[in-house]
């Protein structure tokens, strides 16, 4: 082996590490990000109980027996208890987490939040104010006013539907991204230094540098791909 070809050696070892070391806390990051977005999604799945006629009433009563998003006149049959924070991002069973809704408003809303729901469907429901507890419409809104902007939204819901999919178990995937990444770059590396410009040239640095730059660059995307593709943990609707 001649000086060089050590050189060059050396220099692709060590470029392998900063690239390995670059992914490392790449992943570190996306683990921050991760956690952050976690926590703002803390709780656990509540159970749900069974609600006493009561109490079923009181809700009732408290909304005029109209539905909270449509204001159809609710009975026995139609009207649900909705989780106004739903259950599956464990939202209480208290009282206060609790509206009248019916059953097509309800089925509507699924497990989106009470913002969220008001924030598709804000051409028809006011948003929450704070210290103003919420009040079923003035005039009924019909459904079909709903299915309008379900219809027109619905496009970006499936778009949502598939990232959801892609990024089913995201800590894995991008687990799993960045050490294929890192492995694959240093193959194609060691190859490109040692066996192509085993000899000892500028090619063999430019090549180690373009190396870096790639696995920078791979880095760049997963970070990237990591913040902008939105809601990791988020359940079907
Ligand atoms: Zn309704």
């Amino acid at each position: 082996m001649t000086t060089q070809q050590k050189i060059l050696h050396i220099s692709g070892t060590v470029a392998s590490f900063v690239l390995l070391w670059t992914l490392w806390i790449t992943d570190r990051y996306i683990d921050f990000l991760l956690q952050k977005r976690a926590n703002e999604r803390a709780l656990p799945r509540t159970k749900r109980i069974r609600f006493s006629d009561e109490l079923r009433r009181r809700i009732r009563r408290k909304q005029n027996s109209l539905c909270m998003y449509c204001g159809v006149t609710l009975n026995r049959r139609n009207m649900h208890i909705d989780h106004i924070y739903p259950v599956e991002h464990g939202g209480s069973n208290n009282q206060e987490n609790l509206q009248a809704l019916c059953a097509g408003c309800n089925m509507r809303k699924g497990v989106q939040t009470d913002s969220e729901f008001r924030e598709r469907y804000r051409e028809l429901l006011p948003p929450v104010q704070a210290g103003y507890s919420p009040a079923p419409p003035i005039e009924r809104i019909p459904q079909s006013m709903f299915f309008e902007i379900t219809s027109r939204t619905r496009q970006l819901e499936s778009t949502r539907a598939r990232r959801r999919a892609v990024f089913k178990t995201p800590r894995q995937k991008i687990n799993s991204g960045s050490i294929t990444t890192g492995v694959v770059v240093g193959i194609v590396w060691f190859f490109v230094t040692a066996v192509i410009f085993g000899s000892g040239s500028a090619a063999g640095y430019i090549s180690l540098f373009g190396g870096v730059i790639v696995g920078l660059l791979a880095a760049i995307g997963i970070i990237w791909r990591a913040k902008y593709t939105g809601r990791f943990d988020e359940e079907g609707e």
